[in-house]
């Protein structure tokens, strides 16, 4: 092993930083570093204060090189890889490193961003800087120091990271403008311009009316829940509002996009609500609506990717939108973090009805 020189233009001094799933994705990453490696190698992996000592144990066995917890005054050497101890900063000072107990700085100790920081402030060109799988963002602000110092930085993809909130974050905070559309139009999906007819998605709008009566107050104590039936083989249900109103729905048609009420579909409710409930007749009547459910072949939803670049979907959510609609909201945020679809949404994909004729 040789004392780094510290030439100008050699980026000889990495510094890796990972958090959540560290432990697993450091081996990969170090088992491919070259026995005669002409750099030092520098490690933030978070752990808990008291946390095991097994890491340098664990690192060791899948590298050729020397793996050692990080000492004080420690100094850079080539062809080793030095790891920050549980609850210790580690940083640079010249060509020696320091250990402090400082506050923590993005909840940890060791931190990312004190790591990287301080090898951007003294070391500059020197560093590259590499960021792994993790959660929350200690590290993001370090490599933009690295970066702006004119050192270079490597992130992990995070649709291959376990945690891929970290590097997800460090992509957004270098190339903030990434912008990706979701679309969210219901049963209009299958008909917006611009997209190209085979990519649009299966998506068909089915009708369905409700009525909204108020109900007396002497009555309002016995109507307290919601009540699902079938009357005459059709399904009904009846939903008391907060306010005193009784929702009576809902009728299902294939009319297109045709919103009117029509008489039959008001017959067919107070019909089946009579039969469930003799005292409809004593509530009054308030207003009846027309709304269009997106349908899709199999009645679930179409999730993700849509086959366009910076393009995604959620349509398609039928008679279970609004249900649906917060983890619809999550798994569509972690799409645009991470660039790809949580394994939850993948029976969701559109491409799903790709050799179904659709
Ligand atoms: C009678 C009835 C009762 C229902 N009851 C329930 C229930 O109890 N529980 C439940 O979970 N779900 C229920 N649903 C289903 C639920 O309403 C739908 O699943 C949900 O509304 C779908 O939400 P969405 O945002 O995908 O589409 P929508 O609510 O249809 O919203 C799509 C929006 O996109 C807009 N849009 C369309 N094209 C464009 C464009 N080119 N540019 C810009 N904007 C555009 C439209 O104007 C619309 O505002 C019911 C539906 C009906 C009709």
């Amino acid at each position: 092993m040789i004392a780094s020189p510290a030439r100008a233009n050699t980026r000889d001094l990495v510094v890796i930083g990972c958090s959540a799933g560290g432990v697993e994705a450091l081996p990969r990453v170090l088992q491919q570093l070259p026995e005669d490696l002409m750099a030092a190698v520098f490690i933030v992996q978070h752990l808990a204060p008291t946390g095991d000592r097994y890491l340098v144990g664990i690192l060791s066995r899948a590298c050729r090189l020397r793996v050692a917890w990080a000492e004080q005054g420690g100094r850079i050497t080539y062809g080793s890889v030095i790891v920050a101890p549980p609850d210790l900063h580690m940083m640079f000072t010249d060509e020696h490193v320091s250990l402090t107990k400082a506050a923590r700085e993005n909840h940890a100790r060791p931190s990312i961003d004190k790591l990287f920081r301080s090898a951007a402030a003294v070391h500059g060109s020197r560093v590259i800087g590499v960021l792994l799988t993790g959660m929350l963002d200690d590290g993001v602000a370090g490599l933009r120091a690295i970066r702006e110092a004119g050192g270079i930085v490597i992130v992990q993809d995070p649709a291959g990271a376990a945690f891929p909130d970290l590097p997800a974050r460090a992509l957004l905070a270098r190339d903030p403008v990434v912008w990706q559309v979701i679309v969210a139009t219901g049963p209009w999906s299958s008909q917006l311009e611009g997209i190209p007819h085979e990519l649009r998605p299966p998506v068909r709008p089915v009708k369905g009316e409700v009525l909204r009566l108020r109900v007396p107050e002497a009555y309002r104590p016995a109507l307290r829940h919601v009540v699902r039936a079938t009357a005459r083989g059709f399904s009904v249900y009846l939903v008391p509002r907060p306010g005193g109103e009784l929702v009576v729905g809902a009728t299902s048609s294939e009319l297109g996009y045709d919103t009117r009420v029509l008489a039959g579909g008001v017959f067919t409710l107070l019909r089946d609500a009579r039969t469930v409930l003799p005292i409809t007749d004593e509530l009054e009547f308030v207003e009846t609506i027309a709304g269009l459910r997106p349908a899709t072949p199999d009645n679930a939803p179409i999730l993700g990717p849509s086959g366009l670049d910076r393009l995604l979907w959620a349509t398609g959510h039928y008679r279970n939108g609004v249900l649906l609609t917060p983890i619809t909201a999550q798994l569509l945020a972690d799409t645009v973090r991470t660039g790809g679809l949580p394994d939850l949404g993948k029976p969701f994909l559109g491409s799903r009805f790709e050799h179904a004729g659709h």
